[in-house]
């Protein structure tokens, strides 16, 4: 086995702030291509950020500005269908400029026009204030571009991103958990919300008789109707898929499941979760974030019940951005799996692959590693009417890195989805179709260690961060 390469990154004197930021785009960089970062001599590779006094193989232009917190990022100019926020006085776009804007998202800082949950609307992202395609994740085109030069200069490295998972695309599955009751009178009420959805919401009355159908069908063989579980685990036993599962573990708003830990169905469930090799991991109640140490307890509440997390996902994607990670730091997490939309597909953070969120606060990598969300199934049903298409959306999305990726990014079914009582038809089939598609499939917790091992070699993470 060849010793893993080596790079060092020279930036140009000036602003702190730029000096750290710079060097967080690299460690994605240098994470995202199994490259060790040195900070002294000899590399086998060194990279230089603007002018620097000393010899360097490959010279990066330098043209990225920190902006106030409060100003949004201004419209790209677009140079060889690139979007490009920094350029260089050349008129170069700053490869490690851009590739902060996408995982930092300062832009979304800036933003003032929360929706009605308070959450960043897919219209105010960095993609969706200008227009740019979503599918495309544009950190992976930077950091491949970025990757051709160095390697240019270092032909050893290889030609793409090596997969900690060996060769392959590999991904994660996920499961929210909102609905857990044994209580038939629970379940005919969400039956016929569900209805009442498909019919008054979203008009479409074609759903809403599915779900009756649906419902009818699953009585009769006295299967839950509304809750999936049963089918997942069937049908991942079958694949040898080994899934994460979020459970809200207290409900702390009527927008929450209402369920508890202490019941006997929620805690057979668990355990059977469990016992298949599943993750189970904390889905943030609605006012997890808002309640001062909330989040904590949830995560206590879930470890006491005999299943400590290493996650999160938020129920309703509700966070604002910051204090999320902030309260997943502080209890010591080591994922999360929030960022995407409920009804978008594509990438938020323009990055196909797993990712340290960076604190704008103290100038530095968070400790915990973001999942992207990249598909919600409910997402598919806005883009195409036709559920035969689903599937095919889905995996072109998540494979929309091309050969500038290995996976890392996460796809989130709903247990409730599977009956066919939620949202109508077509979303179990699409998401076993998913998973026939030819990928490999993991936890997120599994994606998230060999993540933080990549960005601890990478340089991100202090030594003593590194190693928990
Ligand atoms: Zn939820």
């Amino acid at each position: 086995m060849t010793a893993t390469p080596t790079a060092r990154l020279v930036v140009a004197p000036g602003d702190p702030r730029t000096d750290a930021r710079v060097r967080y785009a690299f460690s994605a960089y240098a994470a995202l291509y199994g490259i060790r970062v040195v900070d002294d001599h000899p590399a086998d590779v060194c990279v230089a950020h603007g002018d620097v006094d000393e010899h360097a193989d490959v010279v990066l232009p330098a043209g990225y500005r920190p902006r106030p917190e409060s100003q949004p990022a201004p419209a790209p100019s677009w140079q060889d269908g690139m979007p490009c926020f920094h350029l260089a006085p050349t008129g170069e776009p700053d490869v490690l400029g851009e590739v902060f804007e996408w995982l930092a998202a300062p832009h979304e800082q800036a933003c003032t026009a929360l929706d009605d949950v308070g959450r960043v609307p897919p219209e105010h992202t960095l993609a969706g204030s200008h227009d740019i395609d979503r599918t495309i994740p544009w950190a992976n085109r930077w950091l491949a571009r970025l990757h051709a030069a160095v390697r240019a200069a270092l032909p050893r490295l290889p030609p793409t991103p090596p997969s900690p998972f060996g060769p392959g695309r590999t991904f994660v599955a996920s499961h929210d958990m909102d609905h857990l009751s044994a209580d038939r009178l629970v379940n005919t009420r969400r039956v016929a919300r569900n209805v009442g959805i498909a019919l008054v919401q979203e008009r479409r009355p074609r759903t809403g008789l599915q779900i009756v159908g649906a419902a009818a069908h699953r009585i009769r063989r006295r299967r839950p109707v509304v809750n999936g579980v049963d089918d997942l685990l069937a049908g991942e036993a079958a694949r040898n898929v080994r899934a994460t599962y979020t459970v809200v573990a207290e409900s702390t708003h009527r927008r929450d499941p209402g369920y508890r830990l202490d019941e006997p169905l929620v805690r057979q469930t668990l355990r059977r979760i469990a016992e298949d090799g599943h993750e189970l991991a904390v889905h943030g109640s609605y006012r997890s974030l808002e309640r001062p140490g909330q989040l904590a307890h949830e995560f206590a509440l879930l470890a006491a019940a005999g299943h400590p997390a290493t996650g999160c996902r938020q129920h309703w994607l509700r966070h604002r951005g910051a204090e999320l990670f902030t309260a997943l730091e502080g209890i010591g997490a080591e994922w999360d799996s929030t960022r995407g939309h409920p009804d978008v597909v594509g990438y938020r953070h323009g990055a196909a692959f797993p990712f340290l969120p960076y604190d704008l606060e103290r100038e530095r990598p968070r400790r915990l590693v973001e999942i992207p969300l990249v598909v919600m199934e409910r997402a598919l049903g806005r883009v195409s009417d036709v559920p035969e298409e689903w599937p095919g959306i889905a995996v072109d999305v998540l494979r929309g890195a091309g050969a500038d990726g290995w996976g890392g990014t996460a796809v989130l079914w709903h247990d409730v989805a599977v009956p066919g009582t939620t949202l109508g038809r077509g979303f179990a089939e699409a998401y076993w179709a998913v998973l026939d598609a030819g990928d490999r499939w993991t936890t997120a917790t599994e994606v998230a260690v060999a993540t933080r091992a990549r960005w601890a070699a990478a340089g991100a993470l202090p030594a003593t961060a590194a190693r928990r």
